[in-house]
């Protein structure tokens, strides 16, 4: 039998060698090294032609598990897990660009990864450019001969923008531009990011798969969909290695050279993590329906958003590309700075915290702590407001969080 659902799916991949007691869980292989029962097999799992775990930070048989679990999940030829998201973008930047190249990508890009382009890459001669991914004609415009990579997030955080990606994906094949996409809040159960033409899927971990906040990891995902002809850094590898050229490079070169790499413990909880998956973010993404609904008829509520509401300019867009699943994550904008503070001080089940798609519902106010240090005029251009809370739905129960937040509202 051929099981299609998801969770039953993720529930029965095997592992690549049985376990010897016959484990219902994958054992975490706490080690750093594997040993070899002669010379020649060593030497032939450092040439490859005998595949073998040989050390950690190149591959571990806990974290390659997680990997296969997400390879079955997607149908993706190569899956690499990394310590973190960041770590997970940093190292499709290094592998696919060089120096003189310009990565285009959304206004709205998460503040680490701006600081990344901004601060950490563009010394190194990689620059940037932002553009309004929700305009054809924009992004085009902004096209030019140095421009090889595409990155764009599947729905701001926290603007709620979600641009047309099977159109940005045609766009940037027609130029053989990789287009990249982040894809932490609508992770593998929501969205397919192969039929929407992404070429490189990268997301956090940390957040929806991790079953509770438990790790922080990252995951790097090539769907085939790009002609690595026509990338500079992996082109020489097509003729030996085909469809998996960009695996080789990655995995014998850049992730193995820099050591992001997930740790088995981390590995582990996440492969945990994956198999509530679908229960807990249809738990969490109702609750974020219901809760958007019923804020938007508050008095003291003056916006919502949120893709899954039709008020949303992106409503029909996020429908079509995440099935009527858009996340669980939501703004909504009170009166004042001192009002936002006031209702975020009233919480009683909602946590004051940063970070997305925990188990626990979170609650943050942007203006004044993420994007702090950007100055105001620049947080206002990017759509962040005084007013504005951010809030992570999480799987409590319904009554319980819109008790709570009724009472903070009312103050
Ligand atoms: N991308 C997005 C959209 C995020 O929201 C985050 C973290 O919040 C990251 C990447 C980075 O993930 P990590 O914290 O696992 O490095």
């Amino acid at each position: 039998m051929n099981p299609k659902g998801f969770t039953t799916r993720v529930l029965n991949v095997p592992y690549s060698k049985g376990d010897p007691y016959g484990a219902l869980q994958m054992p975490v292989y706490f080690s750093n090294a594997f040993e070899f029962s002669n010379a020649d097999d060593l030497s032939a799992a450092f040439m490859g032609t005998k595949p073998a775990h040989v050390y950690s930070r190149s591959s571990n048989p806990t974290v390659e598990y997680f990997e296969l679990r997400i390879k079955d999940m997607t149908g993706a030829p190569s899956v690499t897990a990394c310590a973190s998201g960041m770590a997970a973008i940093s190292n499709v930047i290094m592998t696919t660009l060089a120096a003189g190249d310009t990565i285009l990508t959304t206004r709205y890009l998460f503040g680490n990864t701006v600081s990344l382009l901004e601060s950490t890459f563009a010394p190194f001669g990689v620059q940037f450019r932002a553009a309004d991914l929700t305009s054809l004609a924009d992004v085009e415009s902004k096209i030019d001969s140095t421009v090889k990579m595409l990155f764009l997030e599947t729905i701001t955080n926290p603007q709620m923008e979600v641009a047309d990606i099977r159109a940005l994906a045609e766009l940037a094949h027609r130029y053989n531009i990789l287009l990249v996409a982040d894809t932490t809040l609508t992770p593998p159960y929501v969205f397919d990011a192969k039929s929407h033409g992404v070429d490189l899927e990268v997301f956090s971990t940390t957040k929806f798969v991790s079953g509770g906040g438990t790790s922080v990891g990252g995951l790097i995902i090539d769907h085939g969909n790009f002609d690595w002809t026509k990338n500079q850094r992996i082109a020489a590898l097509v003729e030996k290695h085909g469809q998996l050229a960009f695996q080789v490079k990655l995995r014998k070169e850049v992730y193995r050279n820099i050591g992001a790499c997930l740790s088995p413990m981390n590995a582990f909880l996440q492969t945990v993590g994956l198999e509530t998956l679908a229960l807990r973010m249809d738990r969490s993404v109702n609750n974020a329906q219901k809760l958007s609904a019923w804020l938007q008829g508050h008095p003291r509520v003056s916006a919502v958003n949120y893709p899954w509401l039709a008020s949303s300019p992106f409503y029909e867009v996020a429908r079509r590309q995440f099935g009527g699943k858009p996340g669980a994550l939501l703004t909504f904008d009170v009166a004042s700075a001192s009002e936002c503070v006031a209702v975020m001080d009233r919480l009683q089940v909602i946590r004051r915290a940063t970070n997305l798609n925990d188990n626990k519902s979170l609650a943050i106010h942007p203006f004044h702590t993420i994007y702090s240090e950007f100055p105001p005029e620049k947080r206002r251009a990017i759509g962040i407001r005084e007013g504005m809370i951010r809030l992570s739905v999480g799987i409590e129960d319904f009554e319980d969080l819109q008790a709570d937040l009724e009472q903070a509202l009312a103050g």
